[in-house]
């Protein structure tokens, strides 16, 4: 059983994908895009310790306690734990095969399958949507499900289509974990931290 590395977990959300959405975000991320909204998920180090097989007990409850329709996973980048994702994504499945998955990466989808490693192409093979590119700041955009224009959205797998885009709106949602807030989604602005 693998162990990730986890920044954040949310049982629903909905403003990463279409509907109610159970959201990981990894931590660890190589590309310190300037203006990321998530700066803490960056360092390799930090988060908290969690086996796929706790993580995919989690949002197995939240498929059942909030009646999700799919899992969003960000970050950090997921591709640097893509095997224990993988396993995550398995484990969950087995129970509920019709949870979605959309997972956004710094990664172009070409760069990934040129890397040509099981654990990266076996993610690949869970997700019906990719979000691809880093972060830039001078390129604003109005799509509910990118951070800036220039990112791709690839559509994998007909499970999640175009035309799912129109049922979400571009907000974001507070969450209190402990001593702090944590804001879900994607701000119009990157100018200002909210935690
Ligand atoms: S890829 Fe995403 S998480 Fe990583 S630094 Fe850029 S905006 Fe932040």
């Amino acid at each position: 059983m693998k162990t990730l590395q986890l920044y954040q977990f949310e049982p629903v959300v909905t403003v990463l994908g279409p509907g109610r959405r159970a959201a990981v975000w990894v931590q660890g991320c190589p590309f310190r895009c300037p203006g990321c909204c998530a700066p803490d998920s960056q360092p390799d180090s930090g988060g908290t310790v969690i086996t796929s097989a706790q993580l995919a007990q989690r949002i197995c409850d939240s498929a059942m306690d909030c009646l999700i329709e799919g899992i969003s996973i960000s970050g950090g980048e997921p591709f640097q734990q893509a095997e224990g994702l993988t396993e995550v994504l398995n484990l969950v499945h087995a129970q509920h095969p019709q949870l979605t998955v959309m997972i956004y990466s710094g990664f172009a989808l070409g760069v990934l399958r040129s890397f040509n490693r099981p654990g990266i192409s076996g993610l690949l093979q869970k997700a019906d949507v990719l979000i691809d590119g880093v972060f830039l700041r001078d390129q604003p955009t109005t799509n509910p499900w990118k951070g800036s224009e220039n990112q791709t959205i690839h559509f994998l797998t007909g499970r999640i289509e175009p035309a799912d885009v129109n049922r979400s709106h571009r907000h974001i949602e507070l969450f209190r974990r402990e001593d702090r807030l944590f804001a879900a989604g994607i701000p119009t602005s990157f100018s200002s931290r909210l935690s």
